[in-house]
């Protein structure tokens, strides 16, 4: 029994001798032929032999592994494999020479210590039918797996950032249907992105901003802007909440849009503020005319008394006395009307208005405080009568702001010019130029913050509540300034 065994063991080693040098010659040869191919590879080429000591066919092999190739040729995978990817190595390089090709992942010890993940195929070398070692060709993957391992990393940041956000944020379709909806919807809106993903977004949007967001759909799409808009979202409950959204589009290999990514932020409580504030600063403004109108009245009122007292003594000039009286109630009944609308609240409007009316109206307010400080307000046309859409008292309240404001710094009376003109690139330019005290340099940094003032009695919110409205309407506002005045240009698109 001991005999048969050793000599079978004999035989064995015989056969594998023999397979040994078939396997040496064949490289031998084959070599010959594609040395040079294998030579600039950066995989790693080598040969296993029946005991899977490895024999290396091209120098990325002692790149790759890290030993000389001398060293490499005497070694196998237990020296090079990592434990826990040992046994599999192993079993799959046992499959392979059963004749089937593999393909694993693993990962191997440098000579100097330094882990590397490696990708191994196997194919079996077969000489007449008999398989006498294998082929291995084996790929550095250790930056693929770097790259991957931080990619999952990030995806699980940004997953983790995505469903904590008190923004809502969501992934659509260019053309507005929800891919991902982050869970703050259920806080934001009352729907779960459950019920959102497949619909589109714009069965949420109020149908007077659907307009608005096609259009910035445009901007996002095209890639100009940033996509920056403010619209009102239908709860589930049915009410509207107004929100901010930041719209990114992701271009595909093509370059053309294929998703958008957008974060939105309820604005409701933002927009409730800025109204409030719209509101304060108009009553404080109406407040301030009051004086002055106050005063303006009396006068009319006394004409129209000391007339009446005359009617009825002298009954012959009658014609005259009721034409003033006439003429002095439209002036009342004009002055009273307008400081009503200045100080009602009311919906945007935004209709066609001849810029002339426009000013007539606000010269009549202003006139009184501007009189009585000795100050003569002057509107001249620069170019043909001009149209615009607009909000017509939002304008108003901008002007009355700004000739307030110029008046405030006139201490010495003197000339507001207002001149009404058309810019190069066709659009209407107003300025105001005063006679005032001017703005130092550091306080024109700070105009436009609300509640900036350098008067006692000043809110501060006359110039940010006018740029608003002049950005409401597509518009902008430039000031300057030097010791002897102010000049203040407003430009505004025109309407043909
Ligand atoms: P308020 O008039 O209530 O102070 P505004 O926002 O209207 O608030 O103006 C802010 C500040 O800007 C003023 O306090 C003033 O210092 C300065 N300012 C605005 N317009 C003029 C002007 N025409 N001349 C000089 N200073 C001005
Ligand atoms: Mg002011």
């Amino acid at each position: 029994m001991k005999e048969t065994y050793i000599e079978l063991n004999s035989s064995t080693y015989t056969i594998k001798r023999k397979k040994r040098m078939l396997l040496d010659k064949l490289l031998k040869d084959s070599l010959q032929h594609y040395k040079s191919l294998f030579a600039c590879d950066s995989d790693a080429i080598y040969a296993m032999d029946l005991d899977g000591y490895f024999i290396p066919l091209n120098p990325a092999c002692e790149i790759l592994f890290g030993y000389p190739s001398m060293e490499f040729s005497k070694l196998t995978y237990m020296k090079v494999m990592t434990l826990e990817h040992l046994d599999r190595a192993l079993s799959l390089f046992y499959k392979s020479l059963e004749g089937k090709l593999q393909n694993f992942d693993c990962q191997i010890i440098q000579k100097i210590g330094e882990l590397r993940d490696l990708n191994i195929t196997n194919y079996p070398i077969v000489i007449n039918d008999d398989i006498v070692g294998v082929y291995g060709i084996a790929k550095d993957i250790t930056e693929i797996k770097q790259k991957r391992k931080k990619l999952r990393e990030n995806e699980a940041l940004y997953q983790l950032l995505m469903e904590n956000s008190l923004d809502l944020i969501t992934k659509s379709t260019p053309n507005g249907e929800f891919l991902y909806v982050s869970s703050y919807s259920k806080e934001i809106i009352g729907f779960t992105p459950d019920e959102l993903i497949g619909k589109s977004v714009k069965e949420l949007i109020h149908l007077d901003d659907l307009n608005d967001y096609e259009n910035n759909k445009e901007i996002v799409s095209s890639g100009h802007g940033n996509g920056r808009i403010t619209f009102r979202l239908k709860h589930c409950n049915g009410h509207y909440i107004w929100v901010e959204a930041l719209c990114k589009p992701i271009l595909n290999d093509q370059n053309v849009v294929s998703e958008i990514i957008s974060v939105i932020r309820d604005v409701t409580e933002k927009k409730r503020t800025e109204a409030l504030l719209l509101q304060s600063e108009k009553l404080s403004v109406a407040g301030q005319l009051a004086a002055g109108i106050a005063h303006e009245i009396r006068n009319p009122l006394t004409a129209i008394k000391g007339f009446l007292q005359l009617i009825e003594a002298e009954q012959d000039t009658q014609k005259t006395y009721f034409d003033i009286i006439n003429s002095e109630m439209n002036r009342i009944e004009l002055i009273l009307g307008e400081l009503l609308i200045l100080s009602k609240p009311h919906a945007l409007k935004f209709e066609k208005k001849n810029i002339k009316q426009i000013f007539d109206q606000v010269k009549a307010l202003i006139d009184t405080q501007a009189i009585m400080n000795n100050i003569e307000v002057e509107i001249t046309y620069l170019s043909n009568l001009q149209t615009l859409l607009c909000d017509e008292n939002q304008l108003k309240q901008v002007f009355i702001n700004i000739l307030k404001n110029s008046i405030e710094a006139m201490h010495n009376g003197g000339k507001i010019t207002v001149e009404v003109d058309t810019t190069e690139s066709n659009q209407m330019q107003i300025r105001f130029i005063d006679q005032g005290c001017g703005i130092t340099e550091e306080n024109l940094q700070r105009i436009g913050q609300p509640f900036f003032t350098t008067k006692e009695k000043g809110t501060g919110l006359g110039l940010m509540i006018s740029m608003k409205i002049i950005e409401k309407h597509n518009g902008t506002i430039h000031i300057s300034s030097e010791n002897n005045g102010t000049k203040i240009e407003v430009t505004l698109p025109l309407t043909r």
